[in-house]
């Protein structure tokens, strides 16, 4: 540009030069010098607008031919032209190429604009959802109105997905998971989780029916063993196979009971009996019930229950759940061992533990612990006849209580099970 420039005063001077010449010759040097730069001005004018007429067509022409400054101008605006007119070239392709993946994908995509209104989805979207192409700029809630959705939705949480039955068909069940991305603007994932929901519906139903259908003819079973076992109508010889198989059956019972337990928490709907529940009373109740189971192993069983704390939940599943987790350290503790029950509360939290001096377990195994049928190989070996189910059943239960299970643990030293309820709103007290 300043080579131009410089051409350009150059051209100046030198037309002033013959200007002044010129006007020296005809004797009007002032006159000659007006004129002259009338001429400049009007020849600028000219060359201005050749310029706006060339931007004013079309793009892909070339730029009128020019010298000088004016030239460089035409070849630097041309060059900027075609550098835009390439990088928007490649910006269409990488756009192309995106919508075009995302109409393979088998999953839909949804992109919602700031205000939530739908801007762009791909066909498997429109498949799932029903969109049509004039339901552009209308608000995504208008077409998904379940209330856990709008919930989910207005509530900007999307850590978690969310699956609900399809507003479109009755027996799809789909999974939606919301990103933000760009400025505030949505990215609606839409998958089809039929058929991983009803293998899981299946399984739910098998285990409860299982458990189900067990109960009689164990409970049938079960009491052909005891009168057998009471009437000693067996000789001596079946004294040890009898103990052994009316172990067994009570170990079976054990399973059923707690599988039936599980598949009922896995079934039934959260908020369901939820009541305002004193933990304190409950607490000293499981207490009083564990003094009983804990009879022959003199434990010590002591309570610290700071008052009035209550909790909304339901009573029946917090009783299993504390109850699990005593009857685990009754269980597993040495005779004349020590177990404390602790309830208190801290912030915003209510916090329920069971404490004993028993064996204790590596950290290592804490994260499985809570998976069914978990044990760890020492307490299979130990016969303490557990079923590997009680801290599954914990674990479920504190879920529908929006709680968590803490667990620590140290080898020969005991271990610690914590149950932490955090929601503000369902701690309460009864002071209140
Ligand atoms: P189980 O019916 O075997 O007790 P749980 O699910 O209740 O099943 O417990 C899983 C495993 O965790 C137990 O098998 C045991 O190894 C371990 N465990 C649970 N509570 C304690 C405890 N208080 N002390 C030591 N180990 C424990």
């Amino acid at each position: 540009m300043l080579q131009g420039f410089g051409a350009e005063l150059r051209r100046l001077g030198l037309y002033g030069a013959v200007c002044v010449i010129i006007g020296l010759i005809i004797g009007h040097l002032g006159y000659t010098l007006v004129a002259g730069m009338v001429f400049y001005l009007c020849w600028m004018l000219w060359q201005m607008r050749r310029l706006n007429q060339w931007l004013l067509r079309k793009h892909d022409e070339d730029p009128p031919e020019a010298s000088g400054l004016w030239g460089e101008v035409f070849d630097n605006v041309y060059g900027l032209q075609r550098l835009q007119r390439y990088e928007k070239q490649n910006l269409e392709a990488v756009i192309s190429r995106v919508q075009e993946s995302t109409s393979a994908l088998r999953d839909g995509v949804i992109v919602l604009d700031r205000r939530g209104y739908l801007d762009w989805w791909n066909p498997a979207a429109q498949r799932l959802l029903g969109f049509k192409v004039s339901d552009r700029n209308q608000p995504i809630l208008n077409f998904i109105r379940h209330p856990r959705f709008v919930e989910y939705f207005e509530g900007g949480d999307y850590s978690d997905p969310l699956d609900l039955p399809s507003p479109r068909f009755n027996a799809k069940q789909l999974q939606f998971h919301i990103t933000y991305f760009g400025r505030s603007e949505r990215l609606v994932l839409v998958r089809d989780v039929t058929r991983l929901y009803n293998l899981e519906q299946m399984r739910q139903n098998f285990i409860a029916n299982v458990s189900h259908e067990l109960r009689t003819p164990l409970t049938v079973l079960k009491g052909y063993l005891e009168t057998l076992d009471d009437s000693r109508a067996l000789g001596a010889e079946w004294d040890k196979p009898m103990q052994q198989m009316l172990q067994q059956a009570q170990r079976m019972n054990l399973l059923v009971n707690d599988l039936t337990t599980l598949s009922k928490l896995e079934t039934t709907e959260v908020g369901l009996n939820q009541q305002k529940v004193a933990l304190g009373p409950l607490i000293e109740r499981i207490r009083n019930e564990a003094l009983v189971l804990a009879g022959d192993k003199q434990q010590r069983i002591s309570c610290e229950c700071m008052p009035d704390i209550t909790l909304m939940g339901s009573e029946k599943e917090l009783h299993s759940a504390f109850s699990n987790l005593v009857v685990n350290a009754i269980k597993y503790t040495q005779a004349e061992g020590e177990i404390r029950l602790k309830l208190w509360r801290e912030r915003d939290r209510v916090c329920f533990s069971v404490t004993d001096n028993g064996p204790g377990f590596e950290r290592k195994h804490i994260p499985q612990l809570t998976q069914r049928f978990y044990r760890i190989e020492s307490s299979r070996n130990s016969g303490t006849g557990g079923t590997g189910l009680g801290l599954a059943i914990v674990k479920h239960v504190l879920l529908r209580h929006d709680a968590e299970l803490q667990i620590d643990s140290e080898v020969g030293k005991g271990s610690t099970f914590t149950c932490v309820f955090t929601p503000p709103e369902s701690v309460d007290s009864a002071k209140n």
